[in-house]
């Protein structure tokens, strides 16, 4: 993809902070952090979204996720971590990648939502079940 970001960082066109690589995946810090730490762990191969990427480079992810926590643990001292992985609408970089958010005390963490158009929780249930 030529004209994708993440993967002009992989091919080294454009510089990142990069924390860990190997074969398959690349981890960077996130320009724009929501905490100190924030990283993103791509998969060298562009995939779009999760309906894209396969089971295994996923599974991939999934293993280093928590090495990297680990490493956000002791290096940084952090106390919790939050994961994201944005798809459609809410995806912006069209090149799957997992967000780590490393969680600390007192992070200035907040989760705004506007509620006025949520359903009854029964009603979304039986859409589902
Ligand atoms: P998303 O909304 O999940 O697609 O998030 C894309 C993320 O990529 C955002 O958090 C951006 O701050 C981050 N980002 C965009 N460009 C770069 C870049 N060149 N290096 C590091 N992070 C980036
Ligand atoms: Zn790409």
């Amino acid at each position: 993809m030529d004209d994708c970001i993440f993967c002009k960082i992989i091919k080294g066109e454009i510089p990142s902070y990069t924390i860990y690589e190997d074969d398959i995946v690349k981890v960077f810090l996130d320009i724009n952090p929501n905490t100190n730490g924030h990283m993103l762990i791509i998969p060298k191969k562009h995939f779009l979204d999760i309906n894209d990427i396969d089971e295994e480079t996923r599974m991939h992810i999934f293993k280093i996720q928590k090495q990297m926590y680990k490493l956000v643990e002791e290096k940084l001292d952090a106390i919790g971590c939050t994961f994201a992985q944005n798809n459609g609408i809410a995806q912006d970089v069209k090149h799957y990648h997992m967000h780590l958010m490393p969680r600390y005390q007192n992070d200035g963490w907040k989760n705004v939502y506007d509620k006025s158009h949520i359903k009854n929780v029964e009603e979304i249930y039986e859409k589902l079940k």
